[in-house]
């Protein structure tokens, strides 16, 4: 039986022993998912490192494991890639972070752009949704979730090596030759404007295709971020 995962960033996993002063984990554990007393799991230190633990004790606020020997996992893309997705609408953007964290986002930005139609998120929401999908996938890291960030800031005061995903005849992004880390944009429903692609390109963003098709902004993501963690 697969054995239930999860990453509490910053557990120091080198104890034998460990109370998980967790109280959310602590109930998701006993009363949703049922663990007994002697039963095993999966914790992750959101750092690279996991352990399996045995379940000791139950406690108001934290759960009691006992953990056999910490190991690195290879499950983390050896680049840094951050998507700055536009915000579409409210399960396409859940499903875009989703499927980015999957395939090896290290941090999403939300961006409103010139055509993005909806203007808020629930970054709570948001972040558990992608916690549970850096559990479900092996992830060694949970993906921060950046603030909301107009485009116009995006494209002027980000650094770093910077491409913009647009359709057009540039070059996929499958072929670029890629750094340590890299900052991908993906625009809403209606694309980014002539005006967008134009600004992104003077302060030093590079157009780049995710190939011939025209992908909803939600596949484009996905795509996106795997193409550049691989
Ligand atoms: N009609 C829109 C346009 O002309 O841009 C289509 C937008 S598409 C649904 C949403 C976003 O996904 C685009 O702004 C772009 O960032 C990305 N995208 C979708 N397909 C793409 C492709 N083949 N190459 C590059 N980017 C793509």
């Amino acid at each position: 039986m697969r054995l239930h995962r999860f990453i509490v960033p910053g557990l120091d996993l080198r104890a034998d022993s460990l109370g998980i002063a967790d109280r959310d984990l602590a109930h998701q554990l006993r009363s949703v998912l049922r663990v007994k007393v002697g039963e095993q799991i999966i914790v992750c230190d959101g750092g690279g490192t996991e352990a399996v633990g045995t379940v000791r004790e139950y406690r108001e606020d934290a759960v009691i494991v006992e953990f056999a020997a910490p190991y690195a996992l290879g499950t983390e893309p050896a680049r840094a890639v951050t998507l700055c997705v536009a915000v579409t609408k409210r399960d396409t953007f859940e499903w875009a972070c989703q499927k980015a964290t999957e395939c090896g986002a290290t941090k999403i930005i939300p961006v409103i752009s010139e055509r993005t139609v909806k203007q808020n998120l629930n970054l709570q929401r948001l972040r558990s949704i992608v916690r549970e999908a850096a559990e479900q996938s092996g992830r060694g890291v949970v993906p921060q979730i950046g603030d909301i960030t107009k485009f116009e800031e995006l494209v002027a005061f980000h650094a770093g090596e910077r491409y913009i995903a647009a359709l057009g005849d540039a070059a996929n992004l499958a072929d670029v030759y890629l750094g340590d880390e890299v900052t991908v944009a993906i625009g809403p429903e209606g694309g980014f404007s002539e005006r967008e692609v134009a600004a992104a390109k003077e302060n030093g963003w590079v157009a780049v295709s995710l190939g011939s098709r025209v992908l909803r902004a939600e596949t484009a993501a996905a795509i996106a971020a795997y193409l550049a963690a691989r």
